[in-house]
């Protein structure tokens, strides 16, 4: 069984789309999202038709969708962020603010290898940057692999008896590495529509759970068209830079 991994979309089509040619090359049975399909981009409706069309085996929603589907208020966002989840509620069908106000809280239990969660497994608002955060996340998780997102940040923690070691991978294209035995996992793929590890390109992964595989890809896209459509939607300016530099 292979799942493909999609994280923190938010609306960037052009970034989704470059993600799924990809993954359907590589061939996988499931899909697995994140959460934050949808904030800062200019293509909110879209990605949810996309995402929809997968039929997802496993999804949790991201503060940005809460947000946007008016389940929670915009006031603890930054004034870029609360501009534009106001502009996504304000332009999403009422049929896909319904649909993400459905969307399950994390963490949510894949199967016995796998757990998924958008910040992190004790709070789905919770941001696990340093090695402190991904202890206590660890030590919640009820899985040896739990996935996450929110930091838009690809990361591997590994918890081996009690050390903890980190990766921040920065593929030419793909690295990959395999689960052992007793240990815990905490990935982050990365964002597919919004990086912000200095390095533009839309990231992904797919687990591959027969060979206890995880890879994690990078892979450029057409940044200019999904920069364009921000500016177009009168969106702030800011989030069109920003997808240039990754950050
Ligand atoms: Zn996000």
């Amino acid at each position: 069984m292979r799942y493909l991994v999609l994280a923190d979309i938010h609306a960037n089509i052009e970034a989704l789309d470059a993600c799924l040619a990809d993954a359907r090359a590589r061939k996988y049975d499931r899909t697995i999202v994140l959460g934050d399909l949808v904030g800062y981009g200019a293509d909110p409706d879209a990605v949810i038709n996309r995402v929809c069309a997968l039929d997802p085996f496993a999804m949790v929603r991201g503060n940005h969708d809460k947000v946007a589907c008016g389940i929670e208020p915009a006031e603890e966002f930054n004034s870029i962020a609360r501009n534009a989840a106001l502009w996504t509620r304000d332009v999403l069908t009422q049929e896909h603010r319904d649909w993400l106000a459905g969307l399950p809280q994390g963490p949510c239990q894949v199967d016995d290898l796998m757990e998924i969660c958008h910040g992190s497994p004790f709070d789905e608002d919770a941001y696990i940057f340093d090695e402190l955060d991904a202890l206590r996340a660890l030590k919640a998780s009820t899985r040896p692999l739990c996935l996450f997102g929110h930091t838009h940040c690809p990361i591997a923690f590994d918890l081996r008896k009690d050390t903890l070691e980190s990766t921040a991978p920065s593929p030419p294209l793909a690295v990959q590495f395999f689960l052992i035995g007793q240990s815990k996992y905490l990935v982050n793929p990365g964002a597919v529509g919004q990086p912000r590890d200095g390095d533009p390109r839309a990231a992904y992964a797919i687990v591959d759970v027969d060979n206890r595989r995880v890879e994690l890809f990078r892979l450029t896209y057409p940044v200019e068209h999904a920069q364009a459509k921000v500016i177009a939607a009168g969106l702030p300016e800011v989030l069109a830079h920003r997808l240039a530099v990754g950050r």
